[in-house]
């Protein structure tokens, strides 16, 4: 549901994509509105990019270029129509090569039926002038199969070059399909994917798997205090710091909003306890500084839940663990790490481990 501050900040984002209309003297056109107000909220960060190298170069940004960069990252229909136009590439690139492939065969059977003939003729020969007759026969349809041969070669790097570079593009549309434009970590789509996987594998293997889920103290007053496109850097930097935290096999994402899920597939949960101590700190430890004036924000603290997986059981039921553990270390007073175990006897507990409610807010 959409609150005040909501409002407040959308209509922000507005103006100021207004001014750069009227700065870049470009119509008023929804889609030339769209492009401004993703640049000025910072959601798409290869969109802000391409424009700020535009701006830096020519100075100013011509309608066409507005139009250029609507297409190139906004049009909805964009990664639907890179994959049909790749996949109607493909289906081109191999229609070619059976036509190729065709005719290779083609001319093997007309070069086989030649030798045949050769053979018989060279049978029944009875002088050195026919012997002849028949070897330049062979040679000549020997020449002839070589150059086709050697046409087929090309054309089939040629078809090599060019399926690499479909190839290419695929895996391009897929990783951005995958990756979350505000803080270029992985989506929730691709959790989901990759969780799924993990859950596959620890059901054969019998391996640990564990999930860590982690959200922003207080990041609500943080937005309010020092405005969304902060917020948004520190999301960024956040990302960041839990991604440093990780490696191999295991996956950081951001979940949702200021929430960001972790999959630590063979880890078992006392070292996912101490992994996300590790990413507690490091976010922690970040002094948060203002670019533009060099302010110092203080620093952000984050909470997490830990859950281990059971053997069977949905992944449903171990986000939720790890969701009612994260909740858990909220209610103990954030900026600690829970696990599952702790969800019941919480309320219980007089001093969680280091747990203290640091404001985020300097
Ligand atoms: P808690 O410690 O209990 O988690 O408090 P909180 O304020 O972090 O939690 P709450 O769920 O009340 O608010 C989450 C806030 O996160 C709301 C919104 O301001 C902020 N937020 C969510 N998504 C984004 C985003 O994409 N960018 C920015 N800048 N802020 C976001
Ligand atoms: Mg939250
Ligand atoms: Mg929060």
């Amino acid at each position: 549901m959409a609150t005040h501050s909501d409002f407040e900040r959308t209509i922000e984002f507005g103006d100021k994509a207004l001014k750069h209309l009227r700065v870049h003297e470009g119509p008023a056109y929804p889609k030339n509105y769209e492009l401004w107000y993703t640049y000025v909220a910072g959601f798409n960060r290869q969109l802000n990019q391409a424009l700020n190298d535009l701006i830096r170069k020519d100075g100013k940004i011509t309608p066409d270029m507005m139009d250029q960069i609507y297409e190139d990252f906004l049009s909805p229909g964009r990664m639907g129509d890179r994959v049909e136009e790749v996949n109607s590439k493909f289906v081109q690139e191999f229609e070619v090569l059976m036509n190729a492939l065709d005719q290779a065969s083609d001319s093997t059977s007309d070069f086989g039926a030649s030798l045949n003939n050769a053979n018989k003729e060279l049978l029944s020969a009875t002088g050195s002038d026919q012997i002849k007759q028949v070897v330049q026969k062979l040679v000549s349809a020997t020449k002839e199969m070589e150059s086709k041969t050697d046409a087929l070669e090309d054309r089939l790097a040629a078809s090599k070059q060019q399926i690499d570079v479909l190839h290419e593009t695929l895996e391009t549309v897929r990783t951005e399909s995958m990756t979350d434009a505000l803080t270029g970590i992985a989506n929730r789509k691709r959790f989901d994917e990759t969780l799924s996987l993990e859950i596959a594998s620890a059901n054969e293997t019998k391996e640990p798997l564990t999930l860590v889920i982690g959200d922003i103290d207080h990041f609500k007053k943080f937005n309010d205090t020092f405005g969304h496109q902060t917020g948004d850097q520190v999301l960024r930097l956040v990302a960041f710091s839990i991604r440093e935290t990780v490696k191999g096999r295991d996956l950081a994402s951001r979940y949702g909003g200021e929430e960001f899920a972790v999959v630590l597939p063979h880890t078992n949960m006392e070292a996912a306890m101490i992994v996300s101590d590790q990413m507690r700190k490091a976010v922690m430890a970040k002094e948060l500084v203002k670019k533009s004036s060099g302010e110092s924000l203080g620093t952000i603290t984050m909470s997490f839940g830990v859950s281990l997986y059971r053997t069977g059981e949905p992944a449903e039921d171990l986000i939720a663990r790890a969701d009612a553990a994260l909740y858990t270390a909220k209610d103990a007073g954030r900026n600690c790490v829970m696990n599952e175990s702790d969800i019941d006897d919480s309320v219980l507990k007089n001093s969680p481990v280091e747990c203290s409610d640091v404001e985020n807010v300097a």
